[in-house]
């Protein structure tokens, strides 16, 4: 039988399963398995609620094992350490080998590029992802510490309103211009000291919320890459020249439908996926994505209230703050987590 791999629990993986479960006969006819790093991977628009404190890492995250199960796809938790294209084969972490397949589904997200640890002001520097491991070293640290977080798009922003909600004294670290520059005042008012260089001396722990950019895994994998080193994707999202390899999520540029890495697009190539990888095992014409010109992104302020984030590229000013918002953006979320319960 044909083995369908599908390599990470990102979000369009995770709704794929979903949909299998709830309806098993719209399951590509492939022997399937999903492997990821953890049973449970976190949902990006609560991931802030819980770095505020305000929920545990369980409850803002999608149960991937428990969504495998009620679509009948096995679940492997290992990590992914390497890929073969040509040998069509992926690489696992040991005590596990190469995992061949005949088709594979990339939604593996990025990995964030992390600034020179000259800048951390001697403090421990994480990536804002994965999860599990910031949650950690935040949950050690002393009421009222330091925190510096580098980056000045949105999840920067985000993150540092949800420390300071926190009890942490917050810096943000921009580089050059950004969306941060739009958030100047409200970041002030939250008591979040801009600074455009290093970290003070004294930091307690610093976060790289730097951008997205390939896992080194994949990006020396042979695959092609896009100019912004995300793999480079056609519209019926096969990584362009290997035809047996899908991908979707931050990790992937699909040719006329270029997005930038976040979450929504990732939720909104799912249905596009599950068609082509049922048409591709049924040896069916692909049909290309075409997603929508912008979605919705919302911000919070980790306080109850959200901004409407400008269409990216477009200009213009985020909408809000207002309580509103914020209320749109808890039922948004809430409803996307209570649709990925199996
Ligand atoms: C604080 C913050 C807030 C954000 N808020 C929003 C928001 O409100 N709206 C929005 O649209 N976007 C938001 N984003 C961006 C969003 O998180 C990403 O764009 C989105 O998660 C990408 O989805 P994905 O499907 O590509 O992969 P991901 O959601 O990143 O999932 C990747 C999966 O692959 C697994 N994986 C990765 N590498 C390996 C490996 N080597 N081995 C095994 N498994 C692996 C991971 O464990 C995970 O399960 C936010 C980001 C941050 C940091």
């Amino acid at each position: 039988m044909t083995e369908l791999l599908l390599a990470g629990g990102g979000h369009t993986h995770a709704l794929l399963l979903r949909r299998w479960a709830r309806r098993p006969g719209g399951r590509p006819a492939a022997r399937i398995t999903l492997v990821s790093r953890a049973a449970l991977t976190p949902y990006s628009g609560r991931l802030p609620a819980c770095l505020a404190g305000r929920c545990s890492l369980a409850a803002a995250s999608l149960p991937l094992a428990s969504l495998c199960a009620a679509a009948g796809v096995a679940f492997v938790p290992a990590e992914i350490r390497g890929l073969d294209p040509r040998g069509r084969r992926l690489q696992l972490a040991p005590p596990l080998g190469p995992r061949t397949y005949d088709l594979l589904s990339l939604d593996v997200g990025a990995e964030v590029p992390l600034p020179p640890p000259a800048l951390t002001g001697g403090a421990p520097l994480l990536p804002i992802r994965p999860a599990a491991p910031v949650l950690a070293a935040l949950e050690g640290l002393a009421p009222g510490a330091a925190v510096a977080v580098f980056g000045g798009g949105a999840s920067a922003v985000e993150v540092a309103f949800a420390l300071v909600v926190r009890g942490c004294r917050v810096s943000l670290h921009p580089r050059g211009s950004g969306l941060w520059q739009a958030f100047a005042a409200p970041l002030a008012s939250a008591g979040i000291a801009l600074v455009q260089g290093p970290a003070a001396a004294g930091t307690a722990l610093a976060l790289a919320c730097t951008g997205a950019r390939l896992p080194a895994w994949l990006a020396s994998s042979g695959l092609s890459q896009a100019a912004g080193g995300r793999l480079a994707v056609e519209p019926d999202l096969t990584v362009a020249g290997w035809p047996q390899v899908f991908a979707v999520g931050d990790a992937a540029l699909v040719r006329g439908a270029e997005r930038p890495p976040a979450g929504v697009w990732a939720v909104k190539a799912a249905p596009r996926l599950h068609h082509n990888l049922r048409r591709r095992l049924a040896g069916q014409p692909l049909r290309p994505w075409r997603p929508p010109g912008r979605a919705v992104q919302l911000l919070g302020d980790g306080r109850g209230r959200a901004w409407l984030l400008p269409a990216p590229g477009c200009g213009g000013q985020p909408l809000g703050p207002s309580r509103l918002l914020g209320l749109w953006k808890q039922a948004l979320d809430g409803a996307f987590l209570a649709r990925l319960q199996p």
